[in-house]
């Protein structure tokens, strides 16, 4: 079967077109080790982390910034144990990634064959000007036809982007590796969906996927949704 109806996809960004969620683990574990190392327990520290983390993303919202807030804040918590020079190292270290996206590999060619055929769209969520530069320097903003930066991906924004550009849910395929923010709001208003799991996916963008039958799909790599979407083009040059 392939999805040949289908008319615009929408893309996630981070851990769908490229690597995140990898450096915010990292920087995460790194800070956490300097807080064990000092004998504290951590199971806790990272309980703290979590709670911490909740409150921010609903006050001030996402973004590397405030990722890094979150880490200002445990740091004067713990100032006592902790070396400034080691944490600022941290901190540096994990301000050097993010706005460089690494793409997974076989991202561009395949957004380059899809275009042929289809309407493409970045749907992300986060800080405006972080988002739009990560899309900017990773070569995507040439590609696609635009891209949309949310503060939240829920129903309503799924909604409203259909509504605002007249687009049928029955002809637009969302695909990310978010059940929570790209598979499960775009099934619930009527498009397609095609889920990319990916290993390391943020807490807070994890839940079960709530498939629906015709509408929901899976693949195991970016390149691998050839096998689903119309592929004319490349079928052409063989
Ligand atoms: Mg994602």
């Amino acid at each position: 079967m392939k999805l040949t109806f289908i008319k615009q996809i929408l893309f996630d960004a981070d851990d769908t077109l490229w690597e995140n969620n990898v450096y915010y683990i990292k920087a995460t574990n790194d800070f956490l080790d300097l807080l064990v190392e000092k004998g504290l327990n951590r199971e806790q520290l990272q309980q703290e982390f979590d709670e911490l983390e909740l409150w921010v993303v609903k006050e001030r919202g996402y973004g590397s910034h405030n990722f890094v807030y979150i880490l200002e804040v445990l740091y004067e918590r713990y100032q006592n144990l902790i070396d400034y020079r080691q944490f600022k190292s941290i901190v540096q270290r994990f301000e050097d990634h993010p706005n460089n996206p690494k793409l997974f590999e076989g991202v561009i060619d395949t957004l380059n064959a899809l275009k042929e055929k289809y309407t493409l769209y970045v749907l992300t969520k986060g800080d405006f000007k972080e988002q739009e530069q990560k899309i900017i320097n990773a070569g995507i903003d040439k590609i696609v036809n635009g891209y949309f930066i949310v503060p939240e991906k829920e129903d309503a924004v799924y909604q409203q982007i259909l509504t605002q550009r007249n687009w049928k849910a029955k002809e637009t395929c969302m695909v990310g590796n978010s059940p929570k923010s790209d598979i499960n709001p775009a099934l619930r208003v009527g498009m397609y969906a095609i889920y990319i799991p990916y290993a390391n996916t943020w807490k807070l963008d994890y839940e079960e996927v709530k498939p629906v039958q015709g509408r929901y799909f899976k693949v195991q790599r970016f390149s691998d949704l050839k096998d689903w979407l119309y592929w004319d083009f490349c079928e052409k040059q063989k």
